[in-house]
């Protein structure tokens, strides 16, 4: 299909740091590019990066960056012919696409039909299905009564998961241990789902017990090539929402991402879609995986993906809806190095995460070998209320996954953001943890195994056993090596030293 698109001038429809990340993008293709903002965003950095930028309403998203008329206005007046719209806010939005192409604007990302498919869990499910690809045992669109979800579940088997078909950043999900409590989480997630998305429906599904997060990141171009450009490992999570990724993924092996690549390949292809997006799945400890959803745009963890291929994904993107073809031709299935994210949040992690709002007065971001910081922030930035507590994501990369999570040490030590509270002790108690450190961890973890106040500086014998059995995958995956490690009967040195020896031996 398709002859070349021109692409003249970028409007970011965005905020934040994907907006100055898109912003790097256009200036590294030396295109044009405008910013929108609210009035709490007048002094935003993606306002003072942009070549432009347009004031598009006051602080509530509804009436600023969700507002498509005023978005469109805005390119018109600045004369972009394309907009990217980031992830979250309208890059999900079929009416969106639908409104750029009608404006005559070209959008950076899918097809609408596309998005509209994806969109709806339920709808997905069904799409991928007829493609071969497994999904978690669940309920089929259009059994929305009562009576038969019932029913439903009980042949399904609990536990369960309510979600709402319309679902997205864990809302409207709700896990149901017995026929009992059915009733009343299928109410609170169709109120909460309905007062989120304007869509009541909601569906059940098995809910997967020590499962993990994994993710394949998709490219697709105009010209009928798809590929895949390997996982992402997602697992470490808090209320469903991530909070720090990894590419590869501890868990993967050579065979399992072939596998779920050419899985990841299929789905994508079942709905045409084209540009960038994600198949998520959750895995089982017996390596089962099954589709979960497609996020169809760019990812907040992108960047772990862009470190260990050496493909730029904004740069793909623009050039992929300019109607080229894309630059990579193969999937990747042999990822180089390791990358970390840890994502930095303005919230505070001793008092159950609640956002923090004020002043940054002192910002000191970490640089040096393997370290990238995208943010959205400078020293005297005003945090508010009005949008996400995400503020900044520190990626680390390094030959090992241990040289990673070294140089995410480093970094998250040298981080310092004062005058607002961050999740950057909740990172550092992270990276001294065992599990982490020895890949031994599931979407669960930090929710039941893991507090501020546990370092697990101590872990037992049979903690160190796992782990021993978790490094060995590592070294496996990492260095092609089957190693055979006998855990030592008495560790004389911290965990770090303890796992970077492992990994040095079995090179
Ligand atoms: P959302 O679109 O709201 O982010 P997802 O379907 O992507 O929801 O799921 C988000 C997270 O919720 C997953 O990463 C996983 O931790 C958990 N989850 C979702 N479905 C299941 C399931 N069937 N079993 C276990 N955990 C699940």
């Amino acid at each position: 299909m398709s002859e070349t698109l021109s692409i003249n001038k970028i409007l970011i429809a965005n905020r934040g740091e994907i907006a100055v990340r898109v912003i790097r993008a256009c200036r590294d293709l030396g295109i044009p590019n405008v910013a929108v903002y609210s009035d709490a965003d007048r002094a935003a950095l993606h306002v003072r990066f942009a070549d432009e930028a347009v004031h598009i309403g006051p602080p509530p998203v509804r009436e600023s960056y969700l507002d498509i008329d005023r978005i469109i206005a805005a390119a018109k007046k600045t004369g972009a012919d394309a907009i990217h719209p980031g992830y979250g806010l309208l890059s999900e939005r079929e009416a969106f696409a639908q409104a750029c192409a009608d404006a005559g604007i070209v959008f950076i990302g899918p097809p609408p039909a596309a998005i509209r498919t994806m969109g709806d869990k339920q709808a997905a499910r069904e799409a991928v299905k007829k493609y071969g690809v497994p999904v978690v045992p669940g309920t089929e669109p259009g059994m929305h009564d009562e009576d038969i979800i019932t029913y439903a579940a009980k042949h399904i088997g609990f536990p369960l998961i309510v979600k709402a078909a319309a679902g997205g950043g864990g809302k409207g999900m709700r896990a149901v241990y017995s026929l009992d409590d059915l009733p009343a989480a299928l109410a609170t997630a169709r109120r909460e789902a309905e007062s989120a998305f304007g869509d009541g429906r909601v569906y059940v599904e098995k809910l997967l017990v020590g499962a993990r997060h994994i993710e394949f990141q998709i490219l697709a171009d105009m010209h009928g090539n798809t590929i895949h450009l390997g996982e992402r490992e997602c697992s470490i999570q808090r209320r469903h929402q991530k909070l720090v990724e990894e590419a590869p993924s501890p868990f993967m092996d050579d065979e399992l991402r072939k596998r779920m690549g050419d899985m990841a390949i299929a789905a994508a292809q079942s709905v045409g879609y084209v540009n960038a997006g994600t198949i998520e799945c959750l895995v089982d400890k017996d390596r089962n995986y099954y589709f979960l959803e497609m996020n169809t745009r760019l990812q907040v963890e992108h960047p772990v993906t862009e470190l260990v291929t050496g493909v730029d994904l904004v740069k793909e993107q623009i050039r992929i809806a300019r109607g080229r073809r894309m630059g990579p031709t193969e999937s990747v299935l042999d990822p180089k190095g390791w990358a970390i994210e840890c994502r930095i949040n303005a919230e505070d992690p001793y008092n159950g995460f609640i956002p923090s709002v004020g002043k940054i007065n002192t910002l000191i971001t970490p640089t040096g070998p393997g370290v990238r910081v995208d943010h959205g922030v400078y020293s005297g930035y005003e945090i508010t209320p009005y949008y996400d507590s995400m503020i900044a994501k520190l990626i680390c990369f390094g030959e090992t996954r241990s040289e990673a999570m070294l140089r995410m040490r480093r970094a998250l030590n040298e981080y310092t953001i004062m005058g607002v509270k961050h999740n950057i002790p909740f990172h550092i108690n992270l990276l001294n943890s065992f599990s982490f450190i020895a890949g031994q961890f599931d979407t669960k973890f930090v929710e039941e195994r893991f507090s501020m106040t546990t370092y697990e500086s101590d872990p037992s014998e049979e903690e160190i056993e796992h782990a021993a059995i978790a490094a060995t995958l590592v070294a496996h995956r990492n260095q092609q090596l089957a190693a055979q490690v006998v855990a030592p009967a008495k560790r004389d040195a911290s965990n770090w030293k303890w796992f970077t020896r492992y990994e040095r031996m079995h090179r």
